[in-house]
C-alpha cells in the first residue's frame, strides 16, 4: 500500500474524528443506560463505522449509537430508538428485513450494503452501450434479491436509426416483462414517468459508468445539496462522505438509496438454480430437458435450446445465461 501525505489540513480533521470517535465510544457504554424508555421508529440514513445517521418519523435527523449484539445495521434499516439526555439516540433493535443487498467482500463474505429495498433501476445508453452480459446480470441479481426491476434508456436524445440492435433488446426485455423507460436528463424527457415508478418506492441505480447515473440522481434529487449539509451537521464528522450508501428522500414521496460507490458495483449470482431462476422467461422450460442435470450447452433434448430454436427465447440471453454459468464460482 502506497503511503499518502496528508496536509495539514487533512490530518487536523482526521484528528478530530478520531477525538469525536473515541469520546462517543467512552460515552456509548453511559448512554445506553441512560437513555429514555419511550421507544422510536426510525430508518438509517447513513452509517459510519460504529455511529448511525437515522431519520425519525418526522424525518429529522438524529445521530444514533447502537450495540455491539445487533449485528450488522445497514443503510435503509429500520431500527427501534431512544433519545439520550444530549439530543442524540440509541438504537435498540433492528426490525425484520424485506430484502437485503449484499456483495462478496474480498475474504468471499457476504458484505451487506442496503437494506429493505423494492426496486433496482437498471441505466443504460446508447453511448456508452451496454458491455456483455452486465445488464443480465443486474436483471439476474434482482431476482435473487427479491426487488422489481425497470430498466431506463438513458440518452434517449441520441437515439438514431443506427441503434436499431440497441432498441431490439430492450423490446425483448419489454416482452418478457420488464418495464423499459425512456428518459433524457438533458431533455428531461420521460422524467415524470421515471418519478412515478419511483413514488413510495426504495429504489437503487445501477449501469455501467457514463450513462448517466449522477445526472439522474441530479435530475431526481433536486435538494441534494440541502440533504447531504443536513447530513453533514447532524453526524458532526465535518463534510458528509458520499463514499457511504446513503438513503436520500424523493420529493414525490419515496427514498433513493445511492453513493458513487455503490452505482457500479457488480451483484453476483451465488449458485446455478438462482442463475436460472434469474431469467424470468426461461421458467417455463426448465425442469423439461432431456437430462435432469442439463448444463443448457451442448447436451440433446435441451429445453432452454429447443426453445431458442422455436423462437420462444432470445437466443442472446440464453448466450449471456451460459457466459455466466460459466463465469460462477471464478470470481
Ligand atoms: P455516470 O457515470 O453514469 O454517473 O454518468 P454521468 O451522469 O456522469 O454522465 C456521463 C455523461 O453523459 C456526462 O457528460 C453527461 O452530461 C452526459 N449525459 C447524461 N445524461 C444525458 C442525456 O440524457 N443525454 C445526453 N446527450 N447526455 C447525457
Ligand atoms: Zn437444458
Amino acid at each position: 500500500m502506497s503511503r499518502r501525505r496528508l496536509t495539514r489540513q487533512q490530518k487536523a480533521r482526521i484528528a478530530a474524528i478520531r477525538e469525536k470517535r473515541l469520546h462517543q465510544a467512552q460515552n456509548g457504554a453511559d448512554k445506553l443506560a441512560r437513555h429514555d424508555e419511550t421507544p422510536r421508529f426510525g430508518t438509517v440514513v447513513v452509517r459510519h463505522g460504529r455511529s448511525l445517521v437515522i431519520a425519525d418519523a418526522e424525518r429529522r435527523l438524529v445521530n444514533c449509537q447502537f450495540r455491539q449484539n445487533l449485528g450488522d445495521i445497514v443503510c435503509g434499516d429500520n431500527v427501534i430508538w431512544h433519545s439520550t439526555d444530549d439530543g442524540d439516540g440509541v438504537v435498540s433493535a433492528v426490525r425484520e428485513r424485506s430484502s437485503l443487498l449484499s456483495r462478496p467482500d474480498y475474504g468471499g463474505h457476504e458484505k451487506p450494503l442496503a437494506a429493505n429495498l423494492t426496486q433496482l433501476v437498471v441505466v443504460a445508453a446508447p453511448s456508452p452501450p451496454p458491455t456483455g452480459y452486465l445488464l443480465d446480470q443486474y436483471l439476474a441479481a434482482a431476482e435473487q434479491f427479491g426487488l422489481r426491476t425497470i430498466l431506463v434508456i438513458n440518452k434517449s436524445d441520441l437515439l438514431d436509426g443506427d441503434d436499431e440492435q440497441f432498441l431490439d433488446r430492450f423490446e425483448t426485455y419489454a416482452r418478457i416483462g420488464y418495464r423499459v423507460l425512456h428518459v433524457s436528463t438533458k431533455q428531461h424527457t420521460g422524467e415524470e414517468q421515471l418519478r412515478s415508478c419511483l413514488k413510495d418506492e426504495s429504489s437503487i441505480l445501477v449501469g455501467q459508468s457514463g450513462v448517466g447515473k449522477s445526472s439522474l440522481v441530479n435530475m431526481l434529487l433536486p435538494d441534494l445539496d440541502i440533504q447531504t449539509g443536513a447530513l453533514s451537521s447532524s453526524s458532526g464528522l465535518g463534510k458528509h462522505t458520499t463514499s457511504s450508501a446513503t438513503l436520500y428522500f424523493l420529493p414525490q414521496g419515496g427514498t433513493l438509496i445511492d453513493s458513487p460507490g455503490v452505482r457500479s458495483f457488480r451483484l453476483l449470482i451465488s449458485d446455478r438454480a438462482q442463475l436460472e431462476q434469474g431469467f424470468r422467461e426461461f421458467a417455463p422450460f426448465l425442469g423439461h430437458c432431456q437430462f435432469s442435470d442439463c448444463r443448457h450447452e451442448q447436451e440433446p433434448g435441451c429445453a432452454l435450446t429447443q426453445a431458442v430454436e422455436s423462437g420462444k427465447i432470445a437466443g442472446w440471453r440464453l448466450n449471456h445465461f451460459r457466459l455466466m454459468a460459466q463465469a460462477l464460482g471464478k470470481t
